[in-house]
């Protein structure tokens, strides 16, 4: 019942599990001794012996689990009401029924942990996928070596069709790289010099000059072996709850049978008939099923998610992913592709290259995707960047810095206003914001000295995914620290529902909040950076684009490797799909019990029945929740 770390790895065949192969072991025994006593073949006395030994060897495992478990915890579990009732069997000399429940109980015990402990692992599997030898270019020629031995700076040769062994950057060469097993997306992604690579992606066509960036041990696709497995580890709501209700639910049950044993004493009737209820409740009343509802649905829809390049860090949250009521996108680079490209250039004074010249100078070493675009466009113009003098990002609305001793800034007109110069150039930035784009002012000393417009291409998939979530009732919200105008005229071209744009970088978290309040359960979709705030704050934080990005995905309750906004969709039916599984396996095993426990009270079931009942349900409940392995997603 409990999965203690040992149990957890357990990698081998299933009749190498010990608590399997001990149960089946006592299964073989007590059959044979069943049968060779009732055909006479050996006594009766010989027929409980083969009992008194099956019994122990069945119940080894989770007998000794139980008594350090009650040791640490002193609590009454499962184990206990199972021992109880294996002990209270034999005194009633049913020794062959308590042999049945020790085989029947060992083996739906083996079973769970066995699956378990193979959900865990087929993420391994992955690993297997990144080559154990790479090719390394020395002075002299090239050589293989174990991938292990690769450290980092290294630069090792990958020819078409060869899985790359580890990260590194594209040092020379040109190819098209499958990276499905890191990403989860088949579709091959061009790759050329100073790209980032991923270990197990495959090649294609060209050869590849490969700069080692990661070691073997932690490359990206390691790393996210390990985060799956931790994140199987960790326990959702509903299971913890379960198990909390479960350290009540079983003391009741061993008071209740030990009440039915005293009856007889005070309102007559058979000592051993009752002393049999007590020992039939015990068993039907357990809840095995009801405890397994939920972990290995979980496990497996977690296990299943890593593989196609969804990383959700836990059962909570991939619950949470099930609850979903709305979701709000990043507009820059979430819903668009985060590559705007400068369309306009309008000078107020001077040339329009003159313009590009000092706002390229002021942007050059900003990060951002507006700056970046800016000295791109500078670039393939032809003209010149200056040196900044001193350069500082203002977030959230521009970037400021000293070109030729004069201060420039270049940002967004709302933020130039409220510096000291009046804009007088509404009309202009209005047309421009409604065709879509965003609008910057270049502003030189009190005077405004241009216009620059950038456009940012919507992602090819963001309509159909837009479709999707609102057939799954899911209401689409955008967030942007761009003007209203633009953000209003890209959400209608999405069909998206509601826009709430201007926003400061925490202004997004009191945003995230309020469609909280409004909704309900809110997944915020953004970049892992730059919105890392907000994406804390909501129900679950999902990232996107994240291969490579360590703090990116740190930061993330769930956390998309590819930067595709179809795995959202992925992400939340898997959620659903998971809380549907375990809701099923809830309610059966809560009708299990309500159809037992009267049984067993009036004496209507055998011990055997009650054993096959209750560790029958236990294994569909497991079956129920391996489904989730092999979702479609
Ligand atoms: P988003 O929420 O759309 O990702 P940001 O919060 O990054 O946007 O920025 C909000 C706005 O601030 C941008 O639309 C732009 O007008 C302005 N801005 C931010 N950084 C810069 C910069 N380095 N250069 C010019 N403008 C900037
Ligand atoms: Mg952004």
């Amino acid at each position: 019942m409990s999965h203690s770390e040992d149990k957890e790895l357990f990698e081998g065949k299933w009749y190498a599990h010990p608590v399997l192969r001990n149960a089946l072991i006592a299964g073989g025994l007590t059959g044979l001794a069943y049968a060779l006593g009732h055909l006479g073949f050996i006594s009766p006395v010989m027929e409980t012996a083969l009992y008194a030994v099956a019994v122990p060897l069945g119940g080894y495992h989770w007998m000794r689990e139980w008594i350090e478990e009650f040791i640490k915890e002193k609590e009454v579990g499962i184990e206990i009401l199972m021992l109880a009732a294996t002990i209270g069997s034999v005194i009633l000399r049913m020794a062959d029924e308590a042999a049945f429940l020790v085989f029947l109980y060992g083996t739906a015990e083996g079973l769970e942990e066995y699956t378990y402990a193979r959900t865990r692992a087929s993420i391994r599997k992955l690993l297997d996928l990144a080559p154990k030898e790479a090719r390394v270019l020395l002075d002299g020629g090239d050589k293989l070596i174990p991938a292990t031995e690769l450290v980092v700076g290294d630069v090792f040769r990958v020819k078409p069709g060869e899985s790359l062994a580890t990260d590194g950057v594209v040092v020379a060469g040109r190819s098209s790289v499958n990276e499905a097993p890191v990403t989860g997306e088949s579709v091959p992604v061009e790759k050329s010099e100073g790209m980032k690579v991923f270990a197990a992606t495959i090649n294609h066509e060209g050869s590849l000059d490969i700069r080692v960036t990661a070691t073997y041990e932690n490359n990206t696709l390691a790393k996210m072996v390990h985060l799956v497995e931790a994140a199987q580890a960790q326990k959702s709501k509903t299971q913890l709850f379960i198990e909390k209700f479960g350290r009540r639910y079983s003391p009741s049950v061993l008071l209740a049978s030990l009440v039915l044993l005293v009856v007889p004493f005070f309102l007559g009737g058979s000592v051993k008939g009752w002393a049999t209820r007590a020992v039939v409740l015990l068993v039907a009343a357990a809840p095995c099923a009801l405890v397994m509802s939920t972990p290995v649905a979980v496990a497996a829809g977690i296990g299943r998610a890593g593989r196609a390049g969804v990383l959700v860090k836990g059962g909570a949250h991939l619950e949470s992913l099930g609850k979903i009521r709305a979701v709000a996108f990043d507009k820059t680079g979430t819903l668009t592709l985060g590559k705007p490209a400068v369309s306009d250039v309008v000078p107020l004074q001077g040339s329009a290259s003159d313009l590009l010249i000092l706002a390229a100078s002021v942007e050059k070493f900003s990060e951002h995707p507006l700056a970046q675009a800016i000295v791109r466009r500078a670039a393939e113009m032809q003209v010149d960047p200056q040196e900044p003098l001193e350069f500082s990002a203002l977030v959230g609305a521009g970037a400021r810095g000293t070109v030729n001793g004069r201060t420039i800034y270049v940002g967004k007109p709302e933020f130039i206003q409220e510096l000291d110069v009046a804009v007088t150039c509404w009309s202009q930035v209005e047309g421009l914001r409604k065709e879509g784009k965003t609008v910057l002012l270049v502003r030189g000393d009190g005077e405004i000295l241009g216009l620059i417009a950038l456009r940012d291409e919507i992602r090819p998939e963001a309509p159909e995914v837009i479709a999707a979530l609102h057939q799954m009732k899911v209401k689409v919200v955008m967030l942007t620290g761009d003007s209203a105008i633009t953000a209003d005229a890209v959400a209608r071209e999405l069909g998206i529902d509601e826009v709430r744009a201007d926003l400061k970088p925490e202004e997004k978290i009191a945003a995230v909040e309020e469609l909280e309040k409004n909704y309900g359960a809110v997944a915020m979709v953004g970049d892992g950076i730059n919105d890392a705030p907000a994406l804390a704050r909501a129900t679950v934080g999902i990232a996107m684009g994240v291969a490579g990005a360590d703090a990116a995905i740190e930061a993330a309750d769930t956390a998309l490797m590819a930067d595709d906004l179809r795995k959202v969709i992925s992400a939340l039916n898997l959620g659903r799909r998971a809380r549907q599984v375990s809701r099923q396996n809830i309610v059966f095993s809560l009708l299990l019990l309500a159809v037992l426990i009267p049984l067993a009270l009036l004496g209507m079931m055998t011990v055997a029945a009650s054993v096959f009942f209750h560790e029958t349900s236990e294994i569909l409940a497991v079956a129920n929740g391996l489904r989730m392995a092999g979702t479609e997603i």
